[in-house]
């Protein structure tokens, strides 16, 4: 037996593939007793057939992958007449292919996703969520105001914060928490802007944002108090959220939308 039967055989009897009953497997080691050879280069063989065993053990190979594997990979051309060769190449072919659908596997988790467009359903939950449990912003476009707001409020990019909370799609979107003094209102109404690229908007709804915040439609929630106006400005789409009386949005927009006096 030479070098490379021995190891290979070493290697079957170490994954569980031979016994050490095995005649091939008495005679590697007897080898493996009076070659220098091998015996240096066995530790790091045995260690790389251990590796590979328990990388191969994480992932689910499907069933049929070996004989459809086999059935294309014509075997190489005889290099020796000996019986072992098939059965060391088959378990060779089969271990290499693991190895390539586990970096394969690998590989797919870190490809960039396609982000699923938002609707206007799930936009609208960003009224009821806790803002504690809102993620950072990682959006890769730059939040800003809407131009008519940027006369009635300062912007602090450390008020915006990501949504939605969960899922593929968590942080793209620009959340910024608001409120506004109402003549007549004992408190200052609240509500939530939410800012994200056009493209990310569902298509058939993109109809619904009118092309700048002051000929925006105040519309209601279906079922819920509250109202919400969409419109677009800069390839962005905002979407403002309020709860309670709808008619509080409607005066909310037509004071941020008044003209200003210079005086
Ligand atoms: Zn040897």
């Amino acid at each position: 037996m030479d070098c490379s039967d021995t190891l290979e055989w070493l290697e079957a009897a170490e994954l569980g593939q031979a016994t050490a009953a095995d005649t091939e497997v008495v005679q590697a080691r007897q080898h493996l007793t009076t070659c220098p050879v091998c015996q240096q280069e066995w530790p790091a063989r045995k260690s790389w057939a251990l590796q590979l065993a328990a990388s191969i053990s994480d992932v689910p190979i499907p069933s049929g992958l070996r004989e459809r594997l086999l059935a294309d990979v014509p075997m190489p051309a005889a290099v020796s007449t000996t019986a072992v060769h098939p059965r060391r190449s088959s378990r060779r072919w089969v271990l290499m292919s693991a190895l390539c659908l586990t970096l394969l596997v690998g590989l797919l988790q870190f490809w960039p996703q396609p982000q699923p467009p938002l609707t206007l359903v799930e936009l609208q939950q960003g009224l009821s969520v806790e803002l504690a449990g809102l993620p950072e912003f990682r959006g890769d476009f730059d939040p800003h105001l809407p131009a008519i707001w940027a006369t009635s409020f300062d912007f602090d990019r450390s008020f915006v914060r990501g949504y939605p909370p969960h899922g593929m799609a968590s942080g793209q979107v620009a959340l910024i928490p608001f409120q506004y003094p109402l003549a007549g209102q004992p408190e200052p109404v609240k509500g939530r802007l939410l800012i994200l690229p056009r493209q990310r908007f569902a298509e058939s709804q993109r109809t619904l944002a009118t092309q700048n915040f002051r000929q925006a439609q105040v519309q209601y929630f279906r079922g819920l108090p509250g109202a919400f106006l969409v419109w677009s400005e800069d390839d962005l789409i905002y979407v403002c959220l309020m709860p309670g009386d709808p008619e509080h949005l409607a005066r909310f927009q037509r004071s941020l939308a008044a003209p200003r006096s210079l005086t």
